[in-house]
């Protein structure tokens, strides 16, 4: 039986891969779901307004942010992302998991306002590989991924604060290895209390 759901945060620099891990991963666990930011960052040509993000103006974002409605929120590269706590509340509502993908200094914000939770961050295998994914990309000008791998070199210094680390070299592989995480925590003690009556003699 769950007690609640368990809040997973990932982070990771831009272009580790963490979209494509997280968005697998959400499909194949049971019980999971990928929260939804607010950002006032433009819309890439292939995302979805309330699916990959909630894609507000500055003034709507400021308004949100003084009126208390994020759990955290941050300025990454020159753009607002934020958690609201509407995202939140399927943990204890519906006991369901709840995946957050977001930069380092939300997560140290979570970290003091959220007791419990699972951190994990995502690696590049090098910064070589990393400036590859990005130009490969493609949806970034060339001065957007100069700036993406400076943030990057400065997140990269914050994977000591998580609880796990995954070094995304072979997208299955890294798969297989959040899934894992999420398998273990759901059996962690006291995310999970067994039935007790059925086991008495
Ligand atoms: P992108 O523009 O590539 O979608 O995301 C840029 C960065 O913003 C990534 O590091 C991503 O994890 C982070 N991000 C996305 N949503 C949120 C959020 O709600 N809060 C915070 N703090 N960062 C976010």
């Amino acid at each position: 039986m769950k007690v609640k759901g368990i809040l997973f945060v990932v982070s990771a620099p831009s272009g580790a891969g963490k979209t494509t891990l997280s968005k697998k991963v959400t499909e194949s666990v049971n019980d999971i779901y990928h929260s939804i930011s607010h950002t006032t960052r433009p819309p890439r040509p292939d995302e979805i307004n309330g699916k990959h993000y909630h894609f507000v103006t500055e003034n709507i974002f400021e308004r949100m942010i003084n009126g208390g409605e994020f759990i955290e929120w941050a300025l990454v590269h020159g753009n607002y992302y934020g958690t609201s706590m509407r995202n939140l509340e399927i943990l204890e509502k519906e006991k369901k998991d709840l995946l957050l993908v977001i930069d380092v200094q939300g997560a140290e914000q979570l970290r003091r306002k959220f007791k419990g939770g699972c951190y994990i961050f995502i690696l590049p295998p090098s910064m070589k590989i990393l400036e590859k994914r990005l130009q490969k990309r493609g949806v970034d000008h060339d001065n957007d991924i100069k700036k993406r791998l400076k943030t990057a070199e400065e997140e990269i210094h914050h994977y000591k604060t998580y609880d796990y680390t995954i070094i995304n070299d072979d997208i299955d592989e890294a798969v297989n290895q959040l899934k894992s995480i999420i398998f273990a925590e759901r059996c962690r003690y006291p995310n999970t209390i067994p039935e007790l009556p059925d086991l008495k003699l």
